[in-house]
């Protein structure tokens, strides 16, 4: 099973992905995730790309595609759940071409569909230290200019499967289970 999670900050992908990746049995991969890991260890890449994560901003494509080059190579060969991956349609066009080289597909593109003033209520809520209030306004411009095309790029080749992402998470999980079977 090859699945990407898509949706705008705050819809839940990280929770779903917790809920579901045990029934899938493949790899979680969230970049922002990796991300916060490498700003807290103080990497190289944490270094470059903590500016662009505080102001809300995207971190380089360059720095993002790395991390996931790496790990497609390895624990997630023969399957991954990607969150938080592709964002923009140049990511979209860089995962088609590594899935390309390895002669595989992406099976699902979830995309959890949640409204702006529930998105806002739930990341003031969950007080992340990108959570402010200008920083969430930033995410949700960026979502809504640069990623939110990935769901036109995805529902043309057949894969994209939009989710009520309003319940309980185990609601949604269940969607979300009924739709990538
Ligand atoms: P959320 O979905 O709530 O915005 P994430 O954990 O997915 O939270 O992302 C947090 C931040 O990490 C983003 O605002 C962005 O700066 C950076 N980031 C995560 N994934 C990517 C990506 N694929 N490309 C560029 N930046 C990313």
């Amino acid at each position: 099973m090859r699945a990407v999670l898509l949706g705008p900050p705050g819809a839940g992908k990280g929770t779903q992905a917790d809920l579901i990746r045990t029934s899938l049995g493949v790899p979680h991969i969230s970049t922002g995730d990796l991300l916060r890991t490498a700003v807290q260890n103080q990497t190289e890449l944490g270094k470059q790309a903590k500016a662009f994560m505080d102001e809300g901003k995207l971190v380089p494509d360059e720095l993002v595609i790395g991390l996931i080059r790496e790990r497609l190579q390895s624990d997630a060969a023969a399957g991954f759940l990607l969150d938080g991956f592709p964002r923009n349609l140049a990511q979209g066009q860089t995962l088609a071409e590594l899935l390309d080289e390895n002669s595989v597909t992406l099976d699902h593109v979830v995309s959890l569909n949640v409204p702006v003033d529930e998105l806002v209520k739930r990341m003031m809520g969950r007080g992340r230290s990108d959570d402010n209030e200008e920083t969430i306004r930033a995410r949700l411009d960026v979502y809504e200019n640069e990623t939110a095309p990935l769901c036109d790029f995805y529902r043309e080749r057949g894969v994209l499967r939009e989710i009520d992402g309003l319940g309980t998470p185990d609601e949604i999980s269940q969607r979300v289970l009924a739709q990538v079977k």
